[in-house]
């Protein structure tokens, strides 16, 4: 399997046709069915984004898009970004901050998650609930307090303990699965609950590079 949209569509088929549930950050852990929670961590292109989200759409299957504002290869506040944005809501899927926590005074931290949300909010077509932290590995930052984001209008977060004790975690991170190439686990493996990061950045319509 390669990094080609067409790759990522035949997984999603597959999963509809197994009767997969596709779940957010809000009803996974509730979930008692096979549920596979898809996650895009916007990490440098927004119109890849777009590509994922369409083909996810023909499937009628949800997803939830993590968006930088403070990225060097795009900026979330421009007319046009606001239009992805936007497109990404009407086409069902749930648009959340990839909140990049050291361009803020350490102590400043969930005001600061505030006024990204607020910023956000101010275009988006639903508020903003939904919080995954960018290069978490990096800043040595998976969690937030759960009561602390309550506090500024967030309630979910990606890398929740009870979610990711109950669903089998793979990801994309730096162009490949490590852990093994989504198709493995659902056609092979069959997970019953998979929770799939994928960055779009590393995905095309012809794949351009082989990874090994
Ligand atoms: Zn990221």
């Amino acid at each position: 399997m390669e990094f080609k949209f067409s790759s990522y569509e035949n997984c999603l088929n597959f999963a509809v046709e197994e009767n997969y549930k596709f779940v957010n950050l809000s009803n996974a852990l509730e979930s008692n069915e096979k549920s596979i929670l898809l996650r895009h961590d916007i990490d440098f292109s927004l119109d890849h984004a777009i590509k994922f989200a369409e083909i996810e759409k023909s499937l009628d299957v949800q997803a939830t898009y993590f968006v930088r504002t403070h990225c060097k290869y795009y900026n979330a506040l421009s007319y046009s970004s606001k239009e992805i944005l936007n497109k990404l809501e009407s086409l069902g899927h749930i648009v959340g901050l990839h909140f990049e926590e050291d361009y803020y005074p350490e102590e400043n931290l969930y005001e600061s998650i505030h006024l990204e949300k607020q910023i956000l909010d101010s275009f988006l077509q639903t508020p903003l609930q939904h919080i995954a932290p960018h290069e978490p590995t990096r800043t040595n930052r998976l969690e937030y307090d759960d009561n602390r984001l309550k506090e500024v209008g967030i309630k979910f977060q990606a890398y929740d303990k009870d979610l990711l004790e109950k669903y089998k975690y793979i990801s994309d991170s730096s162009g490949k699965f490590k852990d093994g190439f989504l198709e493995e686990h659902l056609v092979k493996n069959k997970e019953t609950y998979l929770y799939v990061l994928t960055h779009p950045v590393w995905w095309f319509e012809n794949s351009p590079v082989e990874r090994y």
